[in-house]
């Protein structure tokens, strides 16, 4: 499902560049459930941006379920990102003046679909995470692990094939980081491969496999 071989990424510092990625060779097969570990500064979130198709890198080649992913216009990446691709972040990125159903409705929005037929939808995506009560709230309404189940739920709505997630716990306390890891753990046994980045040694053991980047 995602192959990397050899893959470099730089960024551009002044008149100096900052070698990140030095080579990174990686297969994940559909269905895992992986989690990407490493020290601050180590290129944990430069590689999820290069596996997203959010970011470029400079060398090597990546194939996403056998396309070449490499020099791509933003209009082919925002498509096979919103055919493939779902995104949780720490900070949850959730629109702060739209509630919960809106929120999680966002992405079939950007697929056309009508208002009335996004929001049944997303309705029935947050009865899934135990949140039905808090439709009509506002993010500021709601607590992290509220919050956070809000943004996978609106990362299910368009049934991608593949979740990234980096950090999803940071922002959350010990209880409700292991709730949202269970969260994500049953979406990975329903086959969606999962790919996590975290630094918490007891949320990555509840993976299958551990990616280290050094
Ligand atoms: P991690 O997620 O493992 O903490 P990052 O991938 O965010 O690490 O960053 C790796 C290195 O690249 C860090 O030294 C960071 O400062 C640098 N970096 C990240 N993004 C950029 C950018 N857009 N421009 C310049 N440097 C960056
Ligand atoms: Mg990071």
């Amino acid at each position: 499902m995602i192959s990397l071989n050899s893959i470099h990424k730089s960024y551009a510092m002044g008149s100096n560049s900052l070698h990140v990625l030095k080579g990174i060779n990686l297969e994940i097969e559909q269905g895992e459930f992986v989690s990407i570990m490493g020290s601050s500064g180590s290129g944990k979130s430069t590689l999820l941006n290069i596996l997203g198709i959010l970011d470029n890198y400079d060398e090597g080649s990546y194939h996403l379920n056998g396309t070449l992913i490499k020099n791509m216009s933003e209009k082919q990446a925002a498509k096979l990102r919103n055919e493939l691709l779902g995104f949780v972040f720490q900070s949850f990125n959730l629109i702060s003046f739209k509630n919960a159903m809106e929120n999680v409705a966002l992405p079939l929005y950007y697929q056309g679909v009508s208002r009335k037929k996004r929001n049944i939808i997303a309705l029935e995506y947050l009865d899934k995470m135990g949140l039905l009560e808090w439709a009509n709230h506002l993010p500021s309404e709601m607590s992290g692990g509220q919050k956070q189940r809000v943004a996978i739920a609106r990362s299910l709505i368009s049934k991608p094939k593949i979740i990234f997630a980096d950090e999803p716990t940071g922002a959350l306390d010990s209880v409700t980081s292991i709730e949202v890891m269970e969260i994500l753990k049953e979406i990975n046994k329903e086959g969606i491969t999962l790919i996590i980045v975290t630094h918490e040694h007891d949320i990555a053991a509840m993976t299958h496999k551990i990616i280290r980047v050094e």
